[in-house]
């Protein structure tokens, strides 16, 4: 038998590591270690329930568990044989207990997070036991780098940082680029508020990047790749300095990987936590040693990015999805998503919903399968008020709009983005104008100054939104706001200054009620 106990960020800060060790005592103490293994996979996804336990092959998952609960569950479970009742997961509406098949994973589709909570990430062996690294080999031994960048552009993947660019198009620029050396950059900086998406790929299935990466570098004729990894995430990054180190054992990295002509090899560096430097060319400084700031595009890094080099910035989504899709192909990942947006999307789910945790979905579902089916709807029965998605650069989703089907089209039509992934549920208590406020202070924090409009111009629009919540508003602000709004996504040079408004810009369009409010009523 494997009991997997989730290792994921939300388990790991409930104790899971604590229980999974307190469980390999008792059942040593027992002389059970030999019948029963026990290890930690990335995370589950469902972190509202967690610590959470699966046990295999009895197709058992229990929810809440704490290290008190371990003697009963080898008691009772393993030498017992019946089922902990008080351990499943119980619907709060129904009262009906599920075993396994928890409503939380329906309609969820895993590609990007196929491994994650499944395998160990620890060992390159349950890696390939999940079919890892046979893209590679196909990569390498079946196919061109043009077939390869023709799977990718048919499949319809794009890139899931936030700006939906497709992947495949960006390979084939950074290939044509003419240059005696390219480079591949995985962008693993992820740093939205609430977001831990690239987070738990990374720490539930590091090699499905590294996997990915050197595919890349195979198809645009890179044999240098780069991983910037957020140094806030010592966990991830540990997983990926193992992972890389058993790749190269495996001669999955190195000179003449798999005894081909190609070689490839990774390098990590990490980012110091500015949120800059997600944009590409601000990474690429950081990388060189300099101040990790943006520049003008073009040149796009595909052209000239690393010390002058044709770049390939990829995000850790991206990349994840990339092996798949090779094994697969592009027409079985073209068939999931809608029109434009193929594959699935993750999401970080959060705020104000009953269960909170990490989904992929397909493209297309809309907020309220999310929201209402996986999520569970809203905590205390309250009443939804918005979703907020695309993290600081995004936008308020009103309820108008529950059933959309999103994708980068519909999000962007309604004044929101995809952004990574993160998803804000907020309830009736929340006041727009203050969550507009918040995200505002964000990257009025995160900017890195080097122009005026974002620099200045946040700054003027935070001192209106101060006044208005602190009932010293006026109409002439509200003017004033909005014009602001628009001078500074038109004149700011990068991403992070033209999307800052946007929390703004939408909650003014759905919510101007609540400013009014706050102008009108001083408070
Ligand atoms: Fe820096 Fe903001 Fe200008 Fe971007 S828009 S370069 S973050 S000051």
């Amino acid at each position: 038998r494997h009991v997997m106990v989730c290792g994921g960020p939300g388990c790991h800060s409930s104790g899971s590591p604590g229980i999974a060790e307190r469980l390999e005592e008792e059942l040593s103490r027992r002389g059970l270690s030999e019948q029963i293994k026990v290890f930690q996979p990335g995370c589950f996804g469902f972190c509202e329930k967690g610590p959470m336990m699966e046990i295999h092959p009895d197709n058992i998952t229990y929810c809440e568990v704490s290290a008190d609960d371990v003697t009963t569950i080898v008691e009772e479970h393993f030498l017992a044989g019946k089922v902990v009742e008080h351990l499943l997961y119980m619907d709060p509406n129904t009262k009906e207990r599920f075993p396994a098949n928890i409503p939380f994973y329906n309609g969820q589709l895993r590609i990007a997070l196929r491994n994650v909570g499944y395998i160990a990430p620890e060992n390159i062996l349950e890696y390939i036991g999940a079919d890892g690294y046979q893209a590679l080999a196909k990569v390498l031994f079946e196919m061109t780098p043009l077939d390869v960048i023709d799977v990718l552009k048919d499949s319809g993947l794009r890139g899931r940082g936030g700006a939906g660019f497709p992947t495949g198009a960006k390979w084939e620029f950074t290939r044509r680029s003419q240059a005696d050396q390219r480079y591949i950059i995985c962008n693993a900086d992820e740093g939205d508020p609430g977001a831990f998406m690239d987070r738990s790929v990374l720490e539930g299935d590091p090699h499905s990047v590294i996997e990915a990466m050197i595919i890349a570098g195979a198809a645009i004729g890179a044999s240098e790749g780069f991983i910037y990894v957020r140094a806030e995430y010592p966990a991830a990054i540990r997983r990926l300095q193992i992972a890389i180190a058993q790749a190269r054992e495996y001669g999955l990295l190195g000179q003449g990987i798999l005894g081909s002509d190609f070689s490839f090899d990774i390098e990590l560096k990490y980012g110091a936590g500015a949120f800059v430097c997600g944009e590409e060319t601000a990474l690429i400084h950081s990388i060189e040693g300099a101040r990790g700031e943006p520049t003008v595009k073009p040149p796009f890094p595909a052209q000239k990015g690393l010390w002058g080099k044709p770049t390939c910035v990829n995000n850790v989504e991206t990349l994840a999805n990339i092996p798949a899709i090779i094994l697969k192909g592009a027409q079985w990942f073209a068939s999931i998503g809608t029109e434009k947006s193929k594959g699935t999307k993750v999401f970080a789910l959060a705020g104000k919903v009953n269960n909170v945790g990490l989904v992929e979905v397909p493209m297309g579902t809309t907020l309220r399968q999310i929201i209402f089916d996986i999520g569970g709807g809203i905590k205390l029965k309250k009443t939804f008020k918005a979703a907020q998605t695309g993290g600081p650069s995004g936008g308020c989703i009103p309820t108008k709009y529950l059933d959309l089907p999103i994708d980068y089209e519909s999000l962007t039509a309604i004044g929101s983005m995809m952004g990574s992934g993160g998803l804000i549920v907020l309830d009736e208590d929340d006041c727009m104008v203050n969550i507009a406020k918040y995200f505002l202070e964000f990257t009025m924090d995160e900017s890195c100054g080097r122009c005026t409009a974002c620099r200045v111009g946040t700054k003027r629009l935070y001192e209106i939104l101060t006044r208005i919540t602190e009932g010293q508003g006026t109409l002439e602000d509200l003017e004033n706001l909005e014009k602001l709004c628009h001078i500074i996504k038109d004149t700011a040079l990068c991403g992070l200054g033209q999307s800052a408004p946007n929390p703004i810009l939408s909650t003014l369009r759905y919510f101007r009620d609540e400013y009014i409010a706050h102008i009108v009523d001083k408070t």
